[in-house]
């Protein structure tokens, strides 16, 4: 059974695993070099945020229909079905922040029928905009059913367009830094055991952060710099949660419900 934040403004943190694929270096540490070719297996999440009386989803996984040009899964599953195993229904989930929109962050978003979603003004202009429809290679990465869901959803008031920072429930915050895209932002949690920062894509790896190193897919190097150094400051001395990282599970685990489904961990 999942716990929650026993007091206002405070909640605990679940990491949903719902994929993990067996990749090589290059394809998640900018700059080829001699271990470019290694094997470098990557894992995709989102996160599930609770305080006593609010449910937020940071990002909502891949649509498990979804076919990305990607080989070497071990396993796959979905954001509504973990949640699901874990005991949320969809209509439960009052809040939705979407890191940014790549496939594998905003997919799950059509499942979930009464959350209100943020997401940067920054993030849907780019990808409405000219340089997403020219930049082929980059295509993959994001669904126009996502794109086109979130778009309805702003017409009817249930998305939300941020620019900037903001508090999206009490003690939950969305951080603006863009880096790995236009309108990427990053989301700071208030738990029990000190500040929590989940970094999604501004930090794929904990080697990121801990070599100074970009991935490969990028809008802007200055900001992607810049976004290590807000992550590691908005989290002042507490955990920074990469967004891809296989080793998150058990460097920052705190012990699991039996009950819970394989891919969901405890964080805080
Ligand atoms: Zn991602």
């Amino acid at each position: 059974m999942l716990v929650r934040g026993a007091t206002p403004g405070v909640s605990t943190v679940y990491a949903l695993q719902y994929g993990c694929r067996a990749g090589v270096r290059g394809e998640h540490f900018l700059g080829w070099d001699a271990a470019s070719g290694e094997r470098h297996d990557i894992a995709y999440y989102a996160w599930l945020v609770l305080s006593a009386d609010r449910t937020i989803l940071v990002d909502t996984g891949m649509d498990p229909a979804a076919d990305p040009p990607l080989t070497g899964w071990s396993f796959r599953t979905s954001v509504p079905a973990l949640l699901a195993g874990s005991g949320i229904a969809a209509a439960g989930v009052d809040t939705v922040v979407l890191t940014h929109l790549h496939y594998d962050h905003a997919g799950g978003v059509r499942s979930l029928p009464r959350a209100r979603v943020f997401v940067q003004a920054a993030e849907l202009a780019y990808w409405a905009g000219p340089a997403a429809k020219r930049n082929t290679r980059e295509a993959w990465l994001s669904d126009r059913d996502d794109l086109g869901h979130v778009a309805a959803l702003l017409d009817t008031g249930r998305a939300v367009a941020l620019s900037g920072d903001h508090e999206v429930a009490p003690g939950v915050s969305a951080h603006l830094v863009g880096g790995h895209t236009a309108g990427m932002q990053i989301v700071a949690v208030r738990t029990a055991s000190g500040p929590l920062v989940l970094a999604s894509d501004a930090l794929h790896f904990f080697e990121n952060a801990e070599t100074d190193r970009p991935g490969p897919i990028l809008h802007s190097m200055p900001d992607v710099y810049a976004a290590f150094d807000r992550a590691r400051e908005l989290a002042a001395g507490g955990t920074v949660v990469p967004g891809h990282d296989t080793s998150v599970p058990t460097r920052l685990g705190i012990g699991q419900a039996p009950s819970l489904p394989v891919g969901v961990t405890r964080l805080a």
